[in-house]
């Protein structure tokens, strides 16, 4: 009866990405090596998983009339995303400026561009795609207005979850619709309101399921997962042992399999257990999107 299992709501970038042997100061040019030009932005990257993995997925977006756009717009549907939620033009694609030192730190300056321009206008319009999917992802990299139109405009049978990323205090009406909020530690830390709240996971899933949503996941890298609900108690879901060479990307893949699972019907904590195997054969690659395993490659872990 649904046409998409899973609908994500949120940006799409270009990550424009220089090697660098230091950075450049004021007033100052560097050299760096050749451009690398990835389709990013934690939208996308959470369709193109959702969709490699064989769920029917559609992406709600917006980007702009310009090579960028079309750029987003073929690699989702190179990888069996539905576009026709992605509104074009607005405002200039979003890009990501990214230099990498010889360290493998990122410095990134980000242009939302089209993404700040998805409108709760846009969403309202949107009705007939949010009516038609089973389950609907957000993250925070589009307006914060806009994502709260979309838990207004929730579909009573259409469950709701969010990666708040990057992180900032969250209405009560949004968090009361998760189901579930899905954070590792910087985020979780962001949400509870500061440095204050202790090292301890567990007291964290009991501080934001107290905070409304239905339930709560803490992802913690290489240590797998807590996930909670009001009704079940925390349990642990262990990561798969892997030699990790890119972690980019780890927690929308992760999220993107949670949703896809949680809309087949499974519980939580068996949700997540197959998230985290996705997570684990994403960080064994390079890149966001290019990392992202299909059904069969899950399996074979
Ligand atoms: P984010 O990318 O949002 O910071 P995490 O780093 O917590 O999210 O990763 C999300 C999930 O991906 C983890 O809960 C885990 O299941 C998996 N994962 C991440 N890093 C590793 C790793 N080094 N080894 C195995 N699994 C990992």
């Amino acid at each position: 009866m649904y046409d998409y299992d899973v609908l994500v709501v949120g940006s799409a970038n270009v990550d424009l990405v220089i090697g660098v042997e230091r950075r450049p100061g004021a007033g100052e040019t560097v050299l760096g090596s050749d451009l690398a030009v990835h389709p990013g932005g934690k939208g996308a990257n959470q369709a193109v998983a959702a969709a490699r993995l064989g769920a029917r997925t559609a992406l709600l977006a917006r980007v702009g009339d310009d090579a960028n756009g079309r750029l987003l717009l073929e690699s989702q549907r190179n990888a069996g995303v539905d576009t026709e939620g992605v509104l074009v033009g607005g405002a200039p694609t979003g890009v990501a400026l990214i230099t990498v030192d010889p360290s493998g730190d990122n410095s990134i300056v980000v242009s939302p561009g089209a993404n700040g321009q998805l409108t709760p206008e846009d969403v309202r319009s949107a009705g007939p795609l949010l009516q038609a999917s089973r389950v609907v992802s957000a993250q925070l990299e589009i307006p914060l207005e806009s994502v709260v139109e979309v838990v207004r405009q929730l579909p009573s049978g259409t469950r709701f979850v969010l990666n708040p990323s990057p992180p900032r205090a969250l209405p009560a009406e949004v968090l009361a619709a998760c189901d579930p909020l899905i954070v590792n530690e910087h985020e979780a830390r962001v949400i509870l309101g500061g440095e204050s709240i202790g090292d301890d996971p567990a007291a964290w899933v009991r501080e934001l399921l107290a905070s409304g949503p239905k339930s709560v996941v803490v992802t913690l890298g290489s240590e797998g997962a807590l996930v909670a609900s009001a009704e079940e108690e925390a349990v642990r879901v262990a990561s798969v042992k892997v030699d990790a060479v890119d972690t980019t990307g780890a927690g929308d893949s992760f999220t993107a399999a949670l949703a896809w699972k949680l809309g087949a019907g499974a519980s939580l904590a068996e949700a997540a257990a197959y998230a985290a195997r996705v997570g684990a054969v994403a960080v064994t690659r390079r890149g966001a999107q290019e990392s992202f395993p299909t059904a069969e490659e899950v399996e074979a872990l």
